[in-house]
């Protein structure tokens, strides 16, 4: 009798917590895709389209491939040139500078689900929804600097990436800049050179920030865990789609320093996929994976 008491509210808030995470993971992607059907041949066209996706990719994969897979867990070894563009295409995706995202990101590791991870929707005060809020984007409002000497040394050695740090206001310009020239030159029209603006840089860049947060907030509550990470790290299909293959956060968790997030066959990751591709052209060498030896002792999935 008490047990039934007992396991109802949280059955209750289960439910409560599900709901929060499909309005705010489903939504989004939705109403884009309604705007963008109900705005077809007025203010959005194939160009803008075009422009959009491929500004998402490149952006999305200097986020994925650049800040979090090289820079912050140097999972694979790469040229200067390779590592100077990483690090501009993700400063484009307006998340904050370089050293400053990997400082974050490091912390978040290393206090995963603690009261010092900067974005936990397990600590902190409220209920449910307010943690996942705050999780999702307060965090971004409230966080202090972290402490860049401590969380990254190694990275703030290297005079180039102090250097793309330091321009981050610039590269912000550019990949402003980019879809709105491309825009008017292809549309060949100044109403062009707006929409591509519109979509190629403001509403990219919003879906985008909100793809990458559901990395911290939705894959920190909802979704499986094959492996003991020590913390609340969840896989999340929809989001390892979206986010080019970070929502298979548990397995990141688990083997931070691996290249590749989605580990079984069926667990598309589009930036490991890009990565093979770049060692396949010398754009990337040293990729590093655990071991099947290691996956079957962790227990998780195979290959
Ligand atoms: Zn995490
Ligand atoms: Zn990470």
């Amino acid at each position: 009798m008490s047990s039934a008491i007992s396991t109802q509210p949280r059955m209750q808030a289960r439910r409560g917590a599900q709901a929060i995470v499909l309005i705010s993971v489903i939504l989004p992607p939705i109403a884009l895709v309604t705007v963008m059907w109900l705005a077809w041949g007025s203010g959005f066209g194939l160009i803008d389209l075009a422009i959009f996706a491929g500004m998402y990719l490149a952006c999305g994969l200097g986020i994925t491939i650049g800040f979090h897979r090289y820079f912050t867990h140097k999972s694979f070894d790469c040229p200067r040139w390779v590592k100077i563009m990483l690090g501009v295409t993700g400063s484009m995706a307006v998340q904050g500078d370089l050293l400053w995202w990997c400082a974050v990101h490091r912390k978040h590791h290393q206090h995963s689900d603690s009261h010092e991870d900067p974005h936990s929707p397990h600590v902190g005060r409220g209920g449910r929804m307010r943690r996942f809020l705050y999780s999702h984007f307060g965090w971004l409002f409230r966080i202090e600097d972290p402490d860049k000497s401590r969380y990254v040394p190694d990275l703030m050695a290297d005079p180039d990436l102090r250097m793309i740090s330091r321009l981050f206001p610039l590269w912000v310009f550019i990949s402003m800049a980019i879809p709105t020239i491309l825009g008017g030159l292809l549309a060949g029209s100044w109403f062009g050179a707006l929409t591509g603006f519109l979509w190629g840089g403001l509403v990219r860049v919003f879906f985008e920030h909100h793809v990458t947060w559901s990395v911290n907030s939705v894959c920190h509550i909802w979704g499986q865990q094959p492996y003991d990470s020590h913390d609340h790290s969840r896989n999340n299909a929809l989001v390892g789609v979206l986010a080019l293959g970070e929502g298979w956060h548990n397995n990141h968790h688990a083997f931070p320093t691996s290249a590749r997030h989605g580990l079984a066959w069926w667990q598309f990751d589009a930036s490991w996929l890009v990565i093979r591709l770049m060692s396949c052209v010398g754009m990337a060498r040293n990729l590093k994976t655990p071991s099947r030896d290691r996956l079957a002792r962790a227990g998780g999935a195979d290959d």
